[in-house]
């Protein structure tokens, strides 16, 4: 496998300009959504989590906010965050510094947030260090797995209520690829941390 499940500390501490977690005292989880919204999932996830009273927060591609503004408007009206996640999903190390910003902010004209993610998890390091002058930038302490077609959803529910702590921020994917395994797992996953007396915030 090409990755872990679980961020490892020494690259927290190595990169303390991003975020991957939050101090909390409280029993409390960061539930992200990337590269929606889309017709297909996004109110699905929705559904879900109002089922817990859960709040979420969603990287969307700018590209997919302009195709699914409707999907976009309820992510909002049910209260959850929203992040900027590039317009055309790009990967920062195949991009120049203009070419990435200039992405980012067509992105911005879609939608505004003081949060980012980078597509891929990937960032230069000039690029790092300017984003993380005017966002938020979050990455996070559990994977899902829920895109990699390798795994199941029961993996990807393993996964997570494995390894999960307070403050947690966990990734999952709106997204045709994950959905088999998101659909499969975040209903479980979401009645298992709710049964342990966990809540789920957005980041603000
Ligand atoms: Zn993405």
């Amino acid at each position: 496998m090409s990755y872990l499940y679980k961020t490892p500390r020494l690259l927290k501490w190595y990169y303390p300009d991003l975020i991957w977690d939050f101090n909390s005292e409280e029993k409390c989880v960061y539930l992200t959504f990337d590269d929606g919204p889309t017709k297909e999932y996004t109110h699905w996830i929705l559904e879900q989590l109002e089922t817990y009273g859960a709040k979420a927060t969603f990287f969307c591609v700018g590209n997919n906010v302009a195709a699914c503004r409707e999907e976009f408007d309820a992510i909002l009206q049910k209260g959850h965050a929203v992040g900027n996640h590039t317009f055309n999903h790009l990967n920062g190390c195949n991009q120049s510094l203009l070419s990435y910003l200039r992405d980012i902010r067509k992105c911005d004209e879609v939608f505004k947030s003081k949060l980012f993610r980078p597509p891929h998890g990937r960032l230069s390091k000039k690029q790092r260090l300017v984003l993380t002058k005017d966002f938020q930038v979050i990455m996070w302490d559990v994977l899902s797995g829920d895109f990699d077609t390798n795994l199941n959803g029961e993996d990807c529910y393993h996964a997570v209520v494995k390894n999960v702590v307070n403050g947690s921020v966990v990734v999952f994917h709106d997204s045709k690829k994950a959905a088999p395994r998101l659909k499969a797992a975040l209903p479980k996953i979401l009645k298992d941390l709710s049964d342990r007396g966990f809540t789920f915030k957005a980041i603000s």
